[in-house]
């Protein structure tokens, strides 16, 4: 599911980071936030003193746009990461990064999440020999993810796969591109998951 309005690079460039969301534009000189690394508008370049509410409500946006999930979504991430075992702050990423659209992406069968989301939503991928329309759908330990035998040939897989070479495939993932296949070895740990987010500042926020 799209999740904000706002063109993708606008996106970046409110929080003032590159969130990846356009695929292999941005790791060229394209990418808005190499050529306009200011929030867009007249007063952006404004001094502005950030509160701590400010701070930890900025890094609470940046993950929803970094995982394209509307505030409904986080909000239920938050409160499954709170009734868990685990870390709330951790849980909580690890229940985004497990997402199907991130695995998908992660795998690198898709440039982007926004492209793995399509995929999914049109019918392209598998989990476990299974069609899954459903990019919110959870991965588990030991679930294999593929792309449908007759979508192999369509154009943003090709070009993801060719593009593969860029994206390291984590540690809690086995992929093999060429047979465009991967399964999830094990969940993810903190330290695998390579997002600029600073979860204890959201917790922070959602504690309040
Ligand atoms: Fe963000 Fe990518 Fe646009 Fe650069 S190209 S501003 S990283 S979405």
């Amino acid at each position: 599911m799209s999740t904000a309005k706002e063109p993708a690079c606008k996106q970046c460039r409110r929080e003032k980071e590159k969130l990846f969301l356009k695929g292999q534009r941005c790791f060229s000189a394209k990418c808005a936030m190499e050529r306009k690394p200011y929030a867009p508008g007249q007063r952006a370049k404004r001094r502005v003193v950030e509160t701590g509410y400010c701070v930890q409500l900025r890094e609470k946006q940046k993950a929803k746009k970094y995982y394209g999930v509307i505030e409904k979504q986080f909000r239920n991430y938050y409160e499954k990461a709170v009734k868990s075992k685990g870390v709330t702050g951790e849980t909580l990423l690890q229940l985004l990064e497990t997402r199907l659209d991130s695995g998908v992406y992660m795998m690198g069968f898709a440039s982007s999440r926004a492209q793995a989301r399509q995929l999914i939503s049109h019918g392209h991928i598998l989990i476990n020999g299974k069609k899954v329309d459903r990019a919110s759908c959870q991965l588990r330990e030991g679930d294999e993810v593929s792309v449908v035998e007759s979508s192999k040939e369509i154009v943003p897989v090709i070009e993801a796969k060719e593009s593969g070479g860029t994206l390291t495939v984590s540690e809690w993932l086995e992929v093999d591109l060429d047979k465009l296949k991967g399964k999830v070895i094990r969940l993810p740990e903190r330290n695998e998951i390579k997002v600029p987010i600073n979860e204890r500042v959201i917790v922070e926020l959602y504690s309040k």
